[in-house]
């Protein structure tokens, strides 16, 4: 009897200490503005604000333009195209989306990996050529960085995108040196700091990309350099297309 009364404190003692843990890293608080939600990472107010790019964008690099022409190509695609076949941004790059992808990147946040997700599933199932993709692929951190902060945000995201949308994930590529930030280089200097950065992982399967449709997951494109070096390496190995898919749009020049 004592047994079974000391096994009951233990199991409670247990559930007690889950649920504190539980609240104390998935709060039910907006991480934007810190009021209540119902267990979503952000409430109706904020996002209410974000900027979703659904009709009006350019064809191949995603950004968002006035008019919703179908076949519409932006000036900085037309005078520099990207290796990559469509990019697609599930938003703007804006207040409060910034603060959200910040604490994705920086604070391993799995409630956020889930409404991202979501999101870009629904952008992949509205989408003729991401549609038909055979595979996601994420954009790699440096192994030294991955270690560091525990987590790769794009392989979080790939991983719930993956299971959503039920096209497999692919991690075949990998960051072969650390990159600097991209903020505050100009489009020559975020070019050169991300050429030659990627390359296939010596366990990818040639025959696994021969001939294959690819999405590419970044949190945020800016001026499309990453995206762009990270496509080069799997068309040389052989895939047909390279699409871009990333959670936040800020487009800056090439
Ligand atoms: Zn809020
Ligand atoms: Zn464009």
């Amino acid at each position: 009897m004592k047994g079974t009364q000391a096994l009951r404190g233990v199991l409670f003692g247990i559930r007690v200490l889950r649920v504190a843990v539980a609240e104390f890293f998935f709060p039910s608080v907006c991480l934007v503005c810190e009021g209540d939600t119902d267990g979503a990472p952000v409430c109706d107010n904020c996002l209410a604000l974000i900027q979703p790019i659904e009709r009006g964008f350019c064809q191949l690099c995603g950004r968002p333009v006035s008019r919703s022409r179908r076949s519409y190509i932006c000036a900085e695609c037309v005078r520099k195209p990207l290796a990559l076949t469509r990019v697609r941004a599930w938003a703007r790059f804006t207040h409060p989306l910034d603060k959200l992808v910040y604490a994705f990147k920086y604070a391993r946040r799995s409630r956020l990996a889930r409404f991202f997700s979501r999101r870009l599933a629904l952008v992949v199932q509205s989408d003729g050529l991401l549609g038909s993709a055979d595979a996601i692929v994420p954009i790699p951190l440096h192994a030294s960085k991955r270690w560091w902060r525990g987590y790769n945000q794009s392989e979080l995201l790939a991983r719930e995108l993956s299971s959503q949308t039920g096209i497999k994930m692919l991690d075949c590529i990998k960051r072969r040196r650390v990159t600097r930030t991209q903020t505050r280089l100009t489009p020559e200097q975020r070019r050169a700091n991300v050429e030659g950065a990627f390359s296939m992982r010596r366990s990818a399967d040639p025959l696994l990309l021969a001939d294959r449709k690819l999405i590419l997951l970044d949190d945020v494109i800016t001026s499309g350099s990453t995206l762009d070096a990270a496509a080069e390496v799997l068309l040389d190995a052989g895939a047909r297309e390279i699409y871009g898919l990333t959670v936040g749009g800020a487009w800056i020049a090439r």
